[in-house]
């Protein structure tokens, strides 16, 4: 997934400054920077929910946006996790997961149980929602997210909402299944920590910009001015 020149601005104000990124399969890309820079607008514009001023999305090489153009937001093989994961009250587990697959009842039911299987909650395909744990729930919106085999998987800060003790554990456990599954992943965090922790590579957004972009160590050990070395301390 590529996106290319991506401009948008807010009553005049330019909140995503021509930004570039590629995220490749199989990879996690990290949309790193504090908040109000403009990352969960750079992923809403990604999700097709809403629209840029210029600039192009590209998958495959294919244009899927440009300022004419648009591929709608269902039709462009994106799975979305949020920090309020949002299971549906009232479905069972199972259902929650199943929810947006095609297919017979059989091959649904397949697929519902190899990714509960893979988040270890076989054990709650019959429970519901508010039956689990928070990390409980959490797998299952990733177990769901990763249901329809997206092409791309865009994560807007899905584990701050989640105990500290917890989270690491989860956000391992989330590397391991996402890298089965071969999506290009577009992480959105304002967490330096978590960027290391889980990015194969590290977009680091300021103001609306990309002000650096690299591999965690490079971008950690040399980062590309003096704000941006202090924003790796002082969030640490
Ligand atoms: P981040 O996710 O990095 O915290 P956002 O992309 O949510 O940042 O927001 C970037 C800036 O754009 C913020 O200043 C925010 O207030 C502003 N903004 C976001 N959405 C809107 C909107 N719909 N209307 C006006 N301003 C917005
Ligand atoms: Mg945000």
């Amino acid at each position: 997934m590529e996106i290319r020149n991506i401009v948008r601005r807010f009553e005049g104000r330019v909140v995503v400054d021509d930004v570039s990124l590629t995220v490749q399969a199989g990879k996690v890309t990290c949309l790193l920077g504090p908040s109000g820079c403009g990352k969960s607008t750079t992923l809403r514009m990604i999700a097709g929910v809403e629209m840029q001023d210029s600039g192009e999305i590209y998958v495959d090489g294919k244009l899927i946006c440009d300022t004419v153009f648009r591929v709608p937001p269902e039709r462009r093989e994106i799975g979305l996790m949020f920090q309020d994961f949002a299971l549906f009250p009232h479905l069972s587990v199972a259902n929650n997961v199943a929810f947006g697959l095609k297919g017979s009842k059989d091959e649904k039911r397949a697929r519902v149980e190899e990714l509960l299987r893979k988040v270890d909650l076989m054990r709650f395909i019959d429970g519901f929602p508010h039956q689990l744990s928070g990390g409980e729930q959490q797998r299952v919106a990733l177990a769901r997210a990763l249901a329809p085999r997206p092409r791309i998987m865009l994560m807007d800060e899905p584990f701050s909402g989640l105990d500290n003790r917890l989270r690491d554990g989860i956000r391992d456990e989330t590397l391991s299944i996402l890298k089965e599954e071969d999506a290009a992943v577009l992480l959105v965090t304002h967490e330096p920590e978590e960027a290391m922790r889980m990015a194969d590579e590290i977009a680091l957004m300021r103001r609306g910009k990309i002000v650096q972009q690299g591999a965690p160590y490079n971008v950690y050990t040399r980062p590309a001015d003096k704000a941006a070395v202090a924003f790796f301390s002082d969030v640490n």
